[in-house]
């Protein structure tokens, strides 16, 4: 036991040192989604090709998989059947993903995070995937919605008090979702009340992930309901404020091992100094995040293995003696979370329509 969780610290500080030469490329990402190599074979080669593949990886690159592989396949993989079982998720695979700088992987080096780029964020989600959707998905929330938003839209104040601890121990949860407002998620009914210097906040919220292991709650809520969807407004809310309840986990069918929560606010009381970003553009806020996020969901849905599988295998795939079944399970959440199926398909039918 001892000797594992050593060599689990000195693989993290291997990589954390490491990380600003071998994966220095990181540091400069891509202004847009592809690889750093694409980006150097467009100056040098054929400058008519407007992209070059995605998979097509810089050396940092493949660095940074291979690396976070080897973690996932140590560190995670023994862990995977037992999580799944439970529905939970083992605390020293938490702390492997922070260990290894995989909870802050854009937030800046002044603050403890990784420094590195977006990109390498759908990749270590996609390598984590392989492995677990669950813990691909703790990853994916943590790095490209709650650490993002806070990066883009945080005070000073708010930043330097939130993400050191959010690359270094926090994890934190992102809670739009209710009971009556999933797809259309802009009908929420969680109010904030203003009372001098700080928000009185009263509501639901539904589906909230990784939100038992979360100490930092993202919270939308609508701080005048006649404005409709333009009141809503993002606040930062701990996890030990005072009449935040945090309900059982569902006992899912798939990504079992991340948490999935009700919480109930019960006049909690947050002050104004942690609204995050402007007052009624918490809507915008969530779009954005959930159009980032959604990046990473594609990752960690491409980094399973689907349901094809199953009929490779014939009978022994749908058993319990492999673990192909389980991806199958986890696999159908992607049709429903950040957006179901239906809705990305209104969405994609609304931009064609307007085209043409
Ligand atoms: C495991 C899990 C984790 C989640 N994590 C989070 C989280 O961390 N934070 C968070 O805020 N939320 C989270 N969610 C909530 C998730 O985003 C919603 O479940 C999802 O948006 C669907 O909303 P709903 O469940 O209310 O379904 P509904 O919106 O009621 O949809 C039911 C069905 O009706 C269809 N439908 C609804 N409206 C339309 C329409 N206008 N046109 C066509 N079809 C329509 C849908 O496509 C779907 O098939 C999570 C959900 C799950 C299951």
């Amino acid at each position: 036991m001892e000797g594992a969780a050593v060599r689990l610290l000195r693989g993290g500080a291997l990589l954390r040192r490491n990380f600003p030469i071998c994966l220095s490329s990181w540091k400069n990402p891509p202004h847009v989604l592809k690889s750093s190599q694409s980006e150097a074979g467009l100056k040098t080669t054929n400058k008519a090709l407007p992209y070059a593949p995605l998979q097509t990886f810089t050396d940092e690159e493949m660095m940074i998989k291979s690396t976070v592989k080897k973690f996932a396949q140590e560190q995670i993989a023994p862990l995977v059947s037992k999580m799944d079982e439970n529905s939970k998720m083992e605390k020293s695979v938490i702390r492997g993903l922070f260990q290894q700088g995989l909870m802050g992987i854009e937030i800046d080096t002044k603050y403890g995070g990784t420094g590195a780029s977006f990109f390498s964020s759908i990749l270590v989600i996609e390598e984590l995937a392989k492995v677990d959707a669950s813990v691909a998905l703790v990853c994916d929330i943590q790095n490209t919605i709650i650490n993002r938003l806070i990066g883009k839209y945080g005070t000073e104040e708010q930043k330097a008090i939130y993400l050191p601890k959010l690359a270094t121990e926090q994890m934190g949860s992102f809670c739009l979702s209710e009971a009556g407002a999933g797809s259309d998620s802009f009908a929420l009914k969680t109010k904030a009340d203003k009372k001098g210097n700080y928000y009185v906040i009263n509501g639901s919220k539904m589906w909230i992930s990784n939100a038992k292991d979360a100490g930092l709650f993202v919270v939308m809520a609508n701080v005048d309901l006649t404005l409709g969807y333009k009141g809503i407004t993002c606040f930062l809310v701990d996890r030990d404020t005072e009449g935040l309840h945090i309900g059982k986990p569902e006992n899912k069918m798939g990504i079992r091992a991340s948490s999935t929560c009700p919480l109930t606010f019960e006049n909690v009381k947050v002050p104004e100094a942690n609204i995050l970003g402007q007052i009624g553009r918490g809507y915008k806020y969530a779009i954005g995040g959930l159009n980032e996020s959604r990046i990473g969901i594609a990752a960690q849905i491409a980094g399973l293995i689907t349901g094809k599988c199953i009929e490779w295998m014939g009978g022994v795939g749908y058993t319990k003696n492999y673990p192909v079944e389980k991806y199958f399970r986890d696999a159908k959440i992607g049709t429903i979370y950040e957006g179901t199926s239906n809705m990305q398909l209104n969405t994609i039918a609304k931009r064609i329509d307007s085209e043409y």
